[in-house]
């Protein structure tokens, strides 16, 4: 029986690199809080991103709750958004009391589409909030058009697109903030963490307070906040990550090089086109099988590469609009491309040391389910 491929593998600096990383800390016992560590990695990111404004976070989930709570927006307020996501995007506005209004999302690479948007605006309409899917951007010059005739804020969940460029500019710097989660399975990661990335400097010192209980000084309290700082342990993962990220990227490419070699031109499979103008970071790897002309669905696949061990991944499936939380709330025929997208998606594994056998392997199984 051949090895366990599993659909994801976190990236991981050498065992020494990180220890000789969080010595300091280790002695001087200053663990979270804003401390020698944190105050770097942001620093980093700032000239990474060449933005001028990164908030760090515990998490990437926490840093889109706390961005929605520092815009204020006013209770049951309406943000567009794409139920063909993780379970993070739409919780996030569901819990800040808002109402997600779902658009659906295009065919060629399952970003929202944006001729859609303008028909869901309504009085009520506050916010959008897009999600640059697998990596893949959303039309930025489009949403931003409509963001500035409809005075609408846009919060980028951008969480699979840390080091994705667009016209060499890094997505950190488009709409009026930037969600990027540092999640353990992400093409950069912190353990877990997060950042918001945004121009306004006084919007970037709110949520610095929001996410410290909304402490302003010693003895005095601004807003009612919560915790979501991001600790000295996490920064150093990130600072050891962020050395390696090019070289991340690059074998990433490669693996992703291979798959299309395998898989592109094969009637009843689609892939991802590269987009124009963007430098991708290879996050994901999805696969859109149309049972009618493969021979098989995505169910079959999926049990085909479970049988050998293989873990691939229906991401995203369900949509969040389908969750049995959201019962009767939302009807999912209304995006009736996303529906569709979400019932014949596969991601396959894809990781820096995924060897090329093994993207082989993956491929004969997959292309022997056509008969
Ligand atoms: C991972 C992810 C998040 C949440 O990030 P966490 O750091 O895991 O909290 C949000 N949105 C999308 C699209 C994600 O993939």
């Amino acid at each position: 029986m051949n090895d366990k491929i599993a659909v994801t593998r976190s990236s991981m600096p050498d065992f020494e690199e990180y220890c000789r990383e969080i010595k300091d800390l280790w002695d001087s016992r200053w663990l979270t809080n804003n401390g020698v560590k944190h105050r770097q990695f942001e620093q980093q990111l700032k000239d990474y991103l060449h933005t001028p404004n990164v908030t760090l976070f515990a998490n990437g989930h926490l840093a889109l709750e706390h961005i929605i709570e520092a815009f204020e927006f006013p209770e049951g307020g309406e943000v567009i958004t794409t139920p063909f996501t993780f379970a993070s995007t739409t919780h996030a506005i569901v819990r800040s009391r808002l109402n997600p209004v779902f658009c659906d999302i295009k065919s060629a690479d399952y970003t929202m589409d944006e001729s859609l948007i303008e028909e869901l605006i309504t009085d009520n309409t506050c916010a959008i909030i897009p999600v640059h899917v697998y990596g893949n951007l959303c039309n930025i010059e489009a949403i931003q058009n409509i963001s500035e005739k409809y005075s609408l804020k846009i919060i980028y969940d951008a969480a699979h697109s840390f080091g994705v460029q667009y016209k060499g500019i890094s997505t950190a710097n488009f709409g009026d903030a930037t969600m990027f989660s540092f999640h353990a399975t992400k093409v950069f990661h912190t353990i877990e963490g997060g950042a918001i990335c945004c121009k306004d400097e006084e919007l970037a010192h709110r949520l610095c307070e929001i996410k410290n209980f909304g402490i302003h000084n010693p003895e005095s309290t601004l807003y009612i906040g919560g915790n979501a700082k991001m600790n000295e342990f996490q920064a150093a993962m990130g600072i050891c990550n962020l050395r390696h990220l090019s070289d991340e990227i690059n074998k990433r490419k490669a693996v992703t090089k291979r798959y299309i070699s395998r898989l592109s031109g094969v009637e009843g499979i689609s892939l991802c086109d590269a987009q124009p103008d963007v430098q991708s970071n290879y996050a994901y790897f999805p696969v859109v099988f149309d049972p009618d002309k493969f021979g098989a669905d995505r169910d079959d696949v999926f049990a085909a590469l479970a049988e050998n061990n293989i873990g691939a991944r229906k991401y995203f499936y369900p949509l969040t609009s389908s969750f049995e939380c959201y019962r009767d709330r939302f009807n999912p025929n209304e995006t009736p491309v996303a529906l569709r997208i979400s019932q014949s998606v596969l991601t396959l594994p894809l990781y820096a040391d995924l060897s090329f056998d093994d993207v082989d392997r993956i491929c004969d199984i997959i292309l022997n389910c056509n008969k």
